[in-house]
């Protein structure tokens, strides 16, 4: 295996159907299967959920001060961390979910050595809530709780898109596919694949970032058994 702990950045949108907004049965159990093979590779796995399904769009057009719609977002998450939770003990999996913002009735809070142990006996760890601070995004929360659980990488997954190209696939054929940046290549380029505070943290960190799609069935397990699969961002 070439990743031992890998940190898996979720959209909320894959839990919904095309349309990108709420929830879909069928979705979500599905991201669940391939997250279930994975994880019967041995790896040890964290995931951090956004909150797209539910959020992103309704925060548009009312005015809404930006901490407030922030913190509705980062509860969206923990609502997706919950959702999530279920579909993948459905799928046999032994799961927590540990939140940034403590709501103790539903989930452990976060405790990074707590978290680690739960890691260490095979379950799999839902970080819900981002960073819990507003002003950042669950990808910066992405590469946060990947560097402190110390994982391999962080494996950003994508829906339909297999990697970083230099230009939108979808609108552009011509587009040409990376299969390596620096992480200053990809700042510099704008690519949109993260945020830059989050590339920035995995390059002070050191820690690999893969953008790949996971729902290429056998992508998610090709990328921890070493396949050269996706865009790996690395010094
Ligand atoms: N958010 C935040 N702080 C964090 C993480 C998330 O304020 O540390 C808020 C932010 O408003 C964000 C929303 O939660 O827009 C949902 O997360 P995101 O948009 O990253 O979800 P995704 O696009 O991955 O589904």
């Amino acid at each position: 295996m070439k990743y031992h702990r890998v940190l898996l950045k979720l959209s909320g949108e894959f839990l919904a159907a095309d349309d990108g907004r709420g929830y879909s049965a069928e979705a979500t159990q599905s991201l669940a299967a391939e997250i279930a093979r994975a994880h019967a590779t041995g790896v040890e796995m964290g995931i951090v959920v956004g909150a797209g399904n539910l959020w992103r769009g309704t925060r548009q057009g009312m005015g809404m001060d930006r901490a407030t719609a922030d913190y509705i977002g980062m509860l969206a998450t923990v609502m997706n961390a919950l959702a999530l939770q279920d579909a993948l003990e459905r799928e046999g999996l032994e799961t927590r979910v540990q939140t940034a913002l403590t709501i103790t009735e539903v989930a452990e809070p976060y405790i990074r050595r707590r978290a680690l142990r739960h890691l260490e006996k095979g379950r799999v760890v839902i970080f819900g809530g981002g960073t819990g601070n507003p002003f950042f995004s669950t990808d910066t929360a992405a590469a946060l709780r990947g560097l402190e659980i110390g994982a391999d990488a962080v494996l950003m997954a994508k829906n339909k898109v297999d990697g970083v190209y230099d230009d939108d696939p979808r609108k552009n054929p011509g587009a040409r596919k990376f299969d390596e940046l620096s992480y200053l290549d990809l700042l510099a380029k704008g690519l949109q694949v993260m945020d830059a505070t989050a590339v920035s943290l995995c390059m002070e960190g050191k820690l690999p970032i893969v953008v790949f799609d996971i729902f290429q069935p056998g992508a998610l397990v090709g990328i921890i058994q070493g396949e050269r699969i996706g865009t790996i961002i690395h010094e």
